[in-house]
């Protein structure tokens, strides 16, 4: 696989576990795109896919997984869906995702000219537009408890209404799209790490986001794969624990 690079600005991918690459792009690397081996091979699908200028990059690396088959999106936020539209493969989404995926990106229910800090509240409205391919027409839809490539669906509305994960018990692997923030997505150009439910600026419904936060906590996972930034490991009972108090003490708002 394409290494870490010495430019700063290409993506890497790297396998983080059985069948489970992460490719990490755009602007520090703050994007993720999951390729996930089919289970009726050759090739990989995509969970998320970043951003518009992240399309080269992500159709390049799953050449060298065998190809990609498909999009599964996360959510259909402009940086989960960006590149969507540029991949030419079928796109998958929840079905309470499909009406945002095939229009704005959900950006009708987000006041980015609330974002209590000066800087970002410029910052977001100036990189969305740059950030999104545009509307994607979805192919088919995933609800909770389906089946894919051994991974089971989990809905974890609130930052968007049909944001889901994959979740895999066999070993506690749950790829979480934004159900959490590894940063304070309010001073996105620092270094902040912690555990945070998306901020409410960014939200369709804030309470369900801390629910879906508990949620993903109640499954217990040891290995968690964000939309942003490096997975997160810990003991069972410890991240448990971690996530159940960032719901709780609403970390960052
Ligand atoms: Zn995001």
């Amino acid at each position: 696989m394409n290494s870490k690079s010495r430019n700063p600005l290409a993506p890497t991918t790297e396998q983080i576990a059985d069948g489970v690459w992460r490719h990490a792009g755009d602007i520090r690397r703050g994007m993720n795109v999951y390729f996930v081996a089919e289970e009726e091979g050759p090739g990989v699908f995509a969970f998320d896919t970043g951003t518009r200028a992240m399309a080269g990059g992500i159709r390049k690396a799953a050449a060298e997984l065998g190809g990609l088959r498909r999009v599964v999106l996360g959510h259909s936020h402009v940086d989960h869906r960006g590149s969507a539209a540029k991949l030419g493969v079928p796109v998958y989404c929840h079905p309470d995702e499909v009406a945002d995926a095939e229009g704005d990106g959900g950006v009708h229910y987000q006041p980015l000219g609330e974002v209590p800090v000066t800087y970002s509240r410029w910052l977001y409205r100036v990189v969305y537009p740059i950030w999104d391919a545009g509307p994607v027409k979805i192919s088919g839809t995933l609800s909770e408890g389906d089946r894919i490539a051994g991974f089971e669906v989990v809905h974890f509305p609130g930052h968007a209404p049909g944001q889901i994960g994959l979740w895999r018990e066999s070993d506690r692997l749950c790829l979480s799209s934004d159900t959490i923030y590894l940063t304070d997505s309010m001073r996105p150009l620092g270094h902040h790490p912690g555990i945070y439910p998306p901020h409410p600026v960014f939200d369709q419904d804030a309470e369900q986001t801390l629910e879906s936060v508990r949620k993903l906590a109640a499954l217990e996972p040891s290995k968690i794969a964000p939309g942003h930034l490096e997975p997160l490991r810990g003991e069972r009972a410890e991240l448990r624990a971690r996530l159940e108090a960032a719901a709780d003490e609403r970390t960052g708002w």
